[in-house]
């Protein structure tokens, strides 16, 4: 984890937060590659998910709901982790993960483990964020952050049933921040208190629950592999009766092998009807579905759910590769294209030759309207490549003396290292055509 940390950090991808002013506890701000990466995954999340549908619409509900909602949903009295104090060394911890966790005082121990651990009995702490809405502050204005997005799906579904024209089976798709205090944040971007979630609330007849929660497990398992992540790196793995929440009768989670092993990348849950009864019965307007011959019922709802930062990390554990090549060390970030922050490179070989960089600049101009691409004459050709093959650039297009002869230029693959040239007219139509191959790490 070390090491992509350091990367994102020193190409730009992501920063800790509030730095000047000596941080805020894992908390990340994205700088413009971070950013760029977050915008596909989240795209394309979104093609799968509603582009390429005809039964999912998106939603975009609001961060502060009516705090009823909550109420309702069962996140004011029972959204808690079990806190243990430490009277010695000052730290909180989570008491169902002391054993992941480090003394503050002797970091090779865990809490509970030296002599000089002082810890409190277990109680529950609410992960949600307060907040005040409106200038009284007393009860009555306490509101909360949205520690999920799902519960702004469920108070719209009556909306969208009637304005979208749906019958179950359809889903609702919402993309945007949660808010979670986390007791022990950490492991870089897998556990922050500040997050944008993707999910979807898949409403159908209760009698097709089953095989629509098994449907979405293998849906969501295919996104990733179709997105270059190893499989080999994927596993399902299936919640027992006693590890399920409360309303939930089936959940499975798509884990990924980060470095810290085997964790939560996306779960996967058949939630009932319990969402919808619940917000019946706390608004009193009936959220149920009625067909034209009158029948009735309150539908069942399957959620996959993610944060993009979970899948920004297993992105880049699984693209990190260090190779020597012509007895050079070089590091490559070796994710799909699609995801790659920027497609290609546009590289005058000569820097100072005004014919070379007014071809780059001509071509870099063409090629930006369709895509994010970067022109870069800074440096040794050799370190441009190699900052490229840093941040995941698929390809180089190199403007060099024989393209002033012949107006060809060379493209360089990221991954094989082989070259070849093009006419400079065809590079437009070659990249989109190679941008849309599909794609396998090379990496064993
Ligand atoms: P965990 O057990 O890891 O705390 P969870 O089971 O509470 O996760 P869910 O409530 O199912 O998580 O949230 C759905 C998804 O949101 C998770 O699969 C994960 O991708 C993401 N997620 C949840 N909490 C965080 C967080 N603190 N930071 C980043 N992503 C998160």
């Amino acid at each position: 984890m070390d090491k992509i940390v350091s990367l994102s950090r020193r190409r730009g991808f992501v920063f800790p937060s509030s730095e000047v002013y000596g941080g805020l506890g894992s908390t990340y701000d994205y700088g413009h590659y971070g950013v760029l990466m977050k915008n596909n995954i989240r795209s394309l999340w979104f093609q799968a998910m509603v582009q390429e549908r005809d039964d999912i619409v998106a939603l975009d509900s609001a961060i502060i709901l009516n705090p009823r909602v909550w109420e309702a949903s069962g996140h004011v009295s029972g959204f808690t982790d079990p806190l243990v104090d430490c009277r010695t060394c000052k730290l909180r911890f989570r008491a169902d993960q002391l054993e992941q966790s480090s003394c503050g005082r002797k970091p090779s121990k865990h809490p509970g483990e030296t002599p000089d651990c002082n810890l409190t009995e277990g109680r529950q702490f609410n992960l949600m964020f307060k907040t005040q809405v409106g200038a009284l502050e007393d009860e009555s204005s306490t509101a909360y952050l949205r520690p999920e997005t799902a519960q702004g799906i469920f108070i719209n579904f009556k909306n969208v049933l009637q304005l979208a024209r749906r019958k179950p089976p359809f889903g609702i798709a919402q993309v945007g921040k949660s808010f979670r205090n986390e007791i022990t944040p950490g492991n870089f971007l897998f556990r922050v208190r500040e997050f944008e979630q993707m999910e979807m609330e898949f409403f159908v007849p209760p009698a097709d629950a089953e095989r629509w929660y098994r449907y979405w497990i293998d849906e969501r398992f295919n996104w990733y592999l179709k997105y270059g992540v190893r499989e080999r790196n994927l596993r399902k793995r299936e919640h027992s009766a006693e590890e399920r929440s409360h309303y939930s009768s089936g959940t499975t989670d798509i884990e990924y092998l980060y470095p810290i092993g085997w964790s939560e990348l996306e779960g996967v849950a058949n939630r009932g009807d319990f969402d919808l009864t619940q917000h019946t019965q706390h608004s009193g307007t009936k959220l149920e579905f009625v067909g034209d011959e009158g029948e009735r019922y309150t539908p069942y709802v399957i959620e996959p759910a993610v944060s993009i930062e979970r899948i920004f990390v297993a992105m880049l554990v699984d693209a990190y590769d260090e190779e020597v090549v012509a007895e050079r060390d070089r590091t490559v970030l070796r994710l799909h294209p699609a995801i790659a922050p920027v497609k290609a490179a546009i590289l005058p070989l000569i820097p100072r030759n005004g014919d070379m960089v007014g071809k780059a600049r001509g071509l870099h101009d063409e090629l930006r309207r369709r895509h994010i691409v970067e022109y870069d004459d800074g440096g040794q050709i050799g370190r441009r490549y190699r900052r490229q093959d840093e941040i995941g650039t698929p390809f180089a297009f190199t403007i060099d003396d024989q393209t002033l002869e012949d107006d060809t230029v060379t493209v360089r693959d990221r991954d094989s290292l082989a070259q070849e040239r093009l006419p400079i007219g065809g590079v437009r139509a070659w990249l989109e055509e190679a941008l849309d191959r599909p794609w396998r790490t090379p990496s064993a």
